[in-house]
C-alpha cells in the first residue's frame, strides 16, 4: 500500500482544487478557507462543476448536503446528478446546489425553537471543510439553519464560535505587535471504542437498543492486572485496524496512533490534530467508519461511553490549542514561559474562562451515557478543574503568592545503560485524573464522551476564551506599556481564579470535600448539569460573542434534556421487557427443574439431601418476587411522568427512575450469578468481552 498515493484520495481537497478550478476560483476559494473571507458566491458554480466532474470521475452517481442536526449524528439525503437532456441525461451539479438545499427542518429535534408551520430549514455550504465521495455519493459538508436563521445543528454554532475566538485573539497579538490573518483552533480527539463478537451483540437486546448493557454480573477477570492496555494486538482486531486504517487514510483522516486500551476489549485510535471545524467533521466520519468497518469483519464497535459496568468506559478526550495562520501555538509556553508574558497572558484567559463558565463547559459534555463516566459510583467526580504540572503550577504559585519564581533546570533522564542516549526529563508530567489538562503545548479536555459530536465542548471552549480575551484586549488596548498592565491582569486573573487549578490526583477521597470549599460545581448528572444553562450568565457569553441567540441557548439546554429523559425513558422500557420476557421466565424454569430434581431425589428416598436445590429455589424464588415487585414500582414511575415538560422529566428520571433501574439491576445480577448458565436468557460479561480472538 502506498500511504502517501492513497491518503485523502477521497477528498476534494486543497490538491485537487488546485489542479481542477481555474486559477482565479481557486484563488477564491483559499482566501474563503484560510483566512475566513466571506464566500464569493459568483465562484460557486465554477467549483460545483468541478467538484462534481471529480466527484463522478471516482464513480459518484449521487450527491449529499452532509450536516450534524441536533440528534447527535451526522445526516444526509442523496439527490442524484442527472438532469434530463432530451431523451438522455447529463450530469450536473449547479453552483446553486451547492450552495443551499432545502430539507425539512420539522423532523429534527428543535427545542421549541421553531413552530412546525415553519419547517423548512437550509443546509448551507461549509467550504472550510472539505467534500469528499464515500459509496457513490459526493458529500458536501454544509451547515443547517431555519427559515428565519435560528441555527439546528452544531456546525453553524461551532464556526461561529471559531470566528469569535479569531477576532478576540488577533485583538490580544496585536497588543504584542504580532499580526496574522487569522487564529483557528484546533482539536485532536482521541477516540476510545469496544470491540465485540456480532453473534454476542445480536443476542443482547440491551446492547442492539441501548448500547449499552442494562444488566450483567461482573466477569471474574476485569482489568485488574493492568494487562491489556497497550497489549499485543489480537489478529481480528489487527485486521480491523488495519483495514480501519486505510479507510480513514483514503478519506483524508490522519489516524496516527492505535491502541489497546484498559478495558478488555477497549481500543483507542488517535489521529493528528486539525483544525477544530475539519476535525468535528473527520471525528463523525471516523465514528461512522468504525462501526461499518467493524461488521466487516463480523464483529460490532462500541461507541457507548459505558458499555460494560465494572470495567473502564471510553472517553474521546479533546485535546485543544490555538494557532496563527504564520504557525504560532498561542499555548507553546518556549523554555521559560516565565517571562513569556503573552503565553501568560492566554493562560490566564484559559483558566478564567474554565473557572467562570465551568458550569456550562460541564453541560457541554452531559449526557445521559456520559453519566457513567462522571460523577458516577465508579466514576471520576464531575468537578472541573485545571492542572498545569509542576512547572507551571509552580510559576502560577510564585505570582499568585507574591514570590519570585527561580527556574528549575529539568533534570536529565538516564536509564543506567552506556548505550542508552540520556534525554532531559519532560516538564509536564501526565496527570491522567485531571478533567482539564495542560499537556506541553495544548490543554486535553477529558470529559468528553466516545460517542459525542467534539463540536459540543468546542463551541463553550470557544465562546468563553474569545470572551477573556474580549475583556482583556478590551482593558488593554488603550495600554502605554502593554507588558506591564499585562502582567497586572495576569496577577489579578490568577489570584481570582486560582481555585480552578489542582496538581493532585483527582480520582482521590480528598478531592471532592476540597473541591466543595472551594465552591467549584459538581453537578453528577445530565438533569441536574444542564439546568444552568437556563442562567443569565451563562445565556449571556453566548449572545455576546454572536454565538447564540438567547432563543437558541435555551433550545439547545431543552433538546439536551430532552434528549436525557428519552434515552432513559428507552433503557427504562428495554429494561422492564428483559426482565418480564427473558429473565423471570428463564428463572422460573430453572426453579421448575430444581424442583423436579428435588421432588425426584425424595421419591427415591427423602433422606437424600436436598439442600442446595432448595436453597437456590428459595433464593431464586424471592428474586424473582422483588423483581416483580420492582417491575410494578418502575411503570408506575413511569406513566407518571408527563415526557413534554423537560425539566421535571429529566429530574424524575435522574433521581426516580434510575435508582430502580439499579435496584432491579441488583437483583437480576446477584440472580445470573446462581442461575444455571444453560438457562440464562443472554450472553454473560464473560461471553461478551472475551469472544474476539
Ligand atoms: P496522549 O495519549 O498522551 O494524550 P496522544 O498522542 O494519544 O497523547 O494524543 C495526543 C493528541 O493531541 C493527538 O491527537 C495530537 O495530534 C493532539 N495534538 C497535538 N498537538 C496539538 C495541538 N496543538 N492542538 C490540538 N491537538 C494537538
Ligand atoms: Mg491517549
Amino acid at each position: 500500500m502506498n500511504v502517501p498515493q492513497m491518503f485523502g484520495e477521497n477528498v476534494f481537497n486543497d490538491a485537487v482544487q488546485k489542479e481542477t478550478l481555474p486559477k482565479e476560483v481557486y484563488r477564491a476559494l483559499r482566501a474563503t478557507i484560510e483566512s475566513g473571507k466571506q464566500l464569493d458566491v459568483s465562484i460557486a458554480g465554477s467549483v460545483a462543476a468541478a467538484m462534481k466532474d471529480w466527484a463522478v470521475s471516482k464513480g459518484a452517481t449521487h450527491y449529499t448536503h452532509w450536516f450534524q442536526p441536533l440528534t447527535g449524528l451526522t445526516a444526509e439525503k442523496h439527490d442524484s446528478f442527472i438532469e434530463p437532456d432530451g431523451d438522455k441525461v447529463i450530469m450536473s451539479l449547479t453552483g446553486k446546489s451547492l450552495i443551499v438545499g432545502e430539507s425539512d427542518a420539522s423532523s429534527f429535534p428543535s427545542g421549541g425553537s421553531r413552530a412546525t408551520f415553519m419547517a423548512r430549514g437550509y443546509t448551507a455550504w461549509d467550504p472550510t471543510s472539505p467534500a469528499f465521495v464515500k459509496e457513490g455519493t459526493l458529500y458536501i459538508p454544509t451547515v443547517f439553519v431555519s427559515y428565519t436563521g435560528e441555527t439546528l445543528d452544531k456546525k453553524a454554532p461551532l464556526l461561529r464560535s471559531m470566528t469569535a475566538i479569531d477576532k478576540q485573539a488577533k485583538r490580544i497579538l496585536k497588543l504584542f505587535g504580532i499580526d496574522c490573518k487569522k487564529v483557528s483552533t484546533t482539536v485532536g480527539p482521541e477516540q476510545e471504542y469496544f470491540l465485540i463478537s456480532e453473534e454476542m451483540y445480536e443476542r443482547r437486546k440491551d446492547l442492539r437498543l441501548c448500547g449499552r448493557t442494562l444488566i450483567g454480573a461482573p466477569v471474574s477477570r476485569g482489568q485488574e492486572l493492568e494487562d491489556h492496555y497497550y497489549g499485543v494486538l489480537r489478529p481480528k482486531v489487527a485486521e480491523f485496524m488495519a483495514d480501519l486504517d486505510r479507510e480513514l487514510w483514503s478519506y483524508g483522516v490522519p489516524s496516527k496512533t492505535k491502541h489497546n486500551e484498559v478495558a478488555p476489549a477497549q481500543h483507542e485510535m488517535a489521529p493528528v490534530f486539525s483544525t477544530t471545524n475539519t476535525a468535528v467533521d473527520m471525528n463523525m466520519l471516523t465514528m461512522e467508519i468504525m462501526r461499518k468497518v467493524a461488521r466487516r469483519h463480523g464483529l460490532i464497535c462500541l461507541l457507548h461511553e459505558k458499555p460494560f459496568r465494572g470495567i473502564n468506559g471510553s472517553g474521546k478526550h479533546n485535546n485543544w490549542s490555538m494557532s496563527t495562520d504564520t504557525g504560532l501555538n498561542l499555548l507553546d509556553p518556549g523554555p521559560s514561559p516565565e517571562s513569556n508574558t503573552l503565553f501568560m497572558l492566554v493562560l490566564a484567559a484559559v483558566i478564567k474562562a474554565v473557572d467562570d463558565y465551568q458550569g456550562i463547559l460541564r453541560a457541554s459534555v452531559a449526557s445521559a451515557a456520559n453519566d457513567h463516566r462522571l460523577g458516577a459510583n465508579e466514576a471520576p467526580p464531575a468537578i472541573i478543574s485545571v492542572y498545569l504540572g509542576d512547572h507551571l503550577g509552580a510559576i502560577v504559585d510564585s505570582i499568585v503568592n507574591g514570590e519570585n519564581y527561580v527556574p528549575v533546570e529539568a533534570p536529565e533522564v538516564s536509564i543506567g545503560v552506556p548505550e542508552s542516549p540520556i534525554f532531559p526529563k519532560d516538564a509536564t508530567d501526565r496527570n491522567r485524573t485531571s478533567p482539564f489538562a495542560f499537556t506541553g503545548n495544548k490543554f486535553e479536555f477529558r470529559m468528553l464522551g466516545s460517542q459525542a459530536n467534539v463540536a459540543d465542548p468546542n463551541i463553550v471552549l470557544n465562546t468563553i476564551i474569545a470572551d477573556a480575551f474580549e475583556q482583556f484586549a478590551d482593558e488593554l488596548e488603550g495600554s502605554k506599556d502593554v507588558v506591564k498592565s499585562a502582567t497586572a491582569v495576569i496577577e489579578r486573573e490568577l489570584k481570582e481564579h486560582y481555585r480552578i487549578i489542582f496538581n493532585l490526583d483527582g480520582y482521590g477521597p480528598d478531592w471532592e470535600p476540597e473541591a466543595m470549599r472551594r465552591g467549584l460545581l459538581n453537578n453528577k448528572n445530565t438533569a441536574d448539569a444542564v439546568p444552568v444553562c437556563f442562567e443569565d450568565k451563562n445565556i449571556g457569553v453566548f449572545v455576546r460573542q454572536g454565538v447564540y441567540t438567547k432563543a437558541e441557548a435555551i433550545a439547545r439546554a431543552n433538546i439536551q434534556l430532552e434528549n436525557y429523559t428519552k434515552i432513559i425513558n428507552i433503557e427504562a422500557l428495554t429494561l422492564l421487557e428483559m426482565a418480564k420476557q427473558d429473565i423471570i421466565p428463564a428463572v422460573s424454569d430453572y426453579v421448575a427443574d430444581l424442583c423436579t430434581n428435588v421432588a425426584a431425589k425424595q421419591a427415591v428416598n427423602d433422606s437424600i439431601p436436598c439442600t442446595t436445590e432448595r436453597d437456590l429455589i428459595m433464593k431464586l424464588s424471592e428474586g424473582n418476587d422483588r423483581l416483580s415487585a420492582l417491575i410494578f414500582r418502575l411503570e408506575d414511575i413511569l406513566s407518571g411522568i408527563d415526557m413534554n415538560e423537560v425539566v421535571p422529566a429529566s429530574q424524575a428520571m435522574a433521581h426516580k427512575v434510575i435508582p430502580v433501574m439499579e435496584e432491579m439491576r441488583t437483583v437480576i445480577d446477584g440472580m445470573e450469578k446462581i442461575t444455571s448458565s444453560e438457562y440464562w436468557p443472554y450472553p454473560t460479561y464473560f461471553d461478551i468481552l472475551y469472544s474476539v480472538k
